[in-house]
């Protein structure tokens, strides 16, 4: 039997969000006490908004167990130091966030992130306190040549340090050619995919590994999170451009 795992609905901002968004967090917030017991929010909005959304956060959840949360986009791997532009897990941490998310495909792509990189990040999220949450995921032509499972394997083993538990770990599995684009894999591919990540993660990590939380992410949206939602081992998503409508983020944890 497959263990119960709590899911979570995660929300990647991007490069998206002012000052007045948080209009959106506070219609969130108002929505997501309505919601289902047991299912954890988390949204990431751009740096300069953490500080202020996880005061606010925190704000709406005096008196009530509201399992909402904040956290980063990225990190760098060190504490502190001369790297101008960059943002440490630690003051992310003391900002408020919860989790970071590292290694996402735009972060690989666009600053030559490579799995050591990742996993130095990683690294570094543990080392503030705080969940990190591990994008892997294959591209098109990697899909088209019949690597994914390959691919996401070699992510795996390069991005993910020692020392993983079902608390401070959570893996993304988001195809590239799904991000932004729409499409997203069949219910049965992402099955699939899913499957083998889990297997991975048992593997190397023993029992925690059978209740560590794997999201898909990719395109999803209300009207495919039900049925991504119901595969086996998809125990949340994560979402990029419907979770920046506090309605169509609040639609998608209804489904699951
Ligand atoms: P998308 O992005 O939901 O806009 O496809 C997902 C992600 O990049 O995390």
């Amino acid at each position: 039997p497959v263990p119960a795992v709590r899911p979570l609905i995660a929300g990647n901002w991007k490069m998206n969000g002012l000052k007045d968004s948080v209009a959106e967090l506070d219609a969130m917030l108002k929505g997501a006490a309505e919601l289902p017991q047991g299912i954890d929010l988390l949204v990431c909005p751009p740096a300069t908004l953490v500080a202020s959304f996880a005061a606010r956060v925190a704000e709406a959840q005096a008196g009530k167990a509201l399992p909402f949360s904040i956290g980063g986009q990225d990190c760098h791997a060190n504490a502190s130091g001369a790297h101008t532009g960059d943002i440490a897990a630690e003051m992310l941490a003391d900002a408020g966030a919860a989790a970071i998310i590292v290694g996402h495909s735009e972060r690989r792509a666009d600053h030559a992130e490579n799995d050591a990189i990742v996993r130095a990040k990683a690294q570094a999220v543990w080392r503030a306190g705080l969940v990190a949450i591990v994008c892997v995921g294959e591209t098109q032509g990697e899909r088209d040549a019949g690597h994914t499972l390959d691919v996401v394997a070699g992510m795996l083993a390069g991005s993910l340090p020692d020392g993983a538990t079902a608390a401070n770990l959570v893996v993304a599995y988001e195809p590239v050619w799904a991000i932004g684009t729409g499409r997203t894999p069949t219910a049965a591919d992402v099955e699939e995919v899913h499957g083998f990540i889990r297997k991975t993660l048992s593997d190397r990590f023993g029992a925690a590994g059978e209740t560590m939380r794997i999201l898909y992410g990719g395109s999803v949206k209300p009207s495919n999170a039900r049925e991504l939602l119901a595969v086996p081992h998809v125990n949340g998503a994560l979402i990029g451009g419907a979770s920046l409508k506090a309605s169509d983020f609040l639609a998608i944890a209804a489904g699951c």
